[in-house]
């Protein structure tokens, strides 16, 4: 199931918002994009596929809600790719 454009890109900025303040976290290419996919995957279904929910997230992208989950969603894919990073060290 393919998520909407729009809260793909305010997920990637709103990632490498985050990375960008917090220097602890590995940001290398493998770290980040396994954050993206699994902040993606840890957002819940109602941001996803269909056009009416595609109008819908660019009516609400800037909502208090909206960017709370964006970021709880964030929080939780950086802490389990943290724990189990697959780049090589
Ligand atoms: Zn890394």
């Amino acid at each position: 199931m393919a998520i909407s454009r729009p809260v793909e890109q305010a997920v990637i900025r709103e990632i490498d918002n985050y990375l960008a303040g917090h220097g602890e976290i590995c940001a290398c290419e493998c770290c980040r994009n396994d954050i993206m996919a699994l902040a993606l995957q840890n957002l819940p279904p109602r941001y996803s596929t269909t056009r009416q929910g595609e109008v819908w997230i660019n009516l609400e992208l800037q909502s208090p809600q909206l960017k709370m989950d964006v970021l709880k969603a964030i929080v939780r894919a950086v802490e389990k790719v943290s724990q189990h990073p697959r780049h090589d060290s």
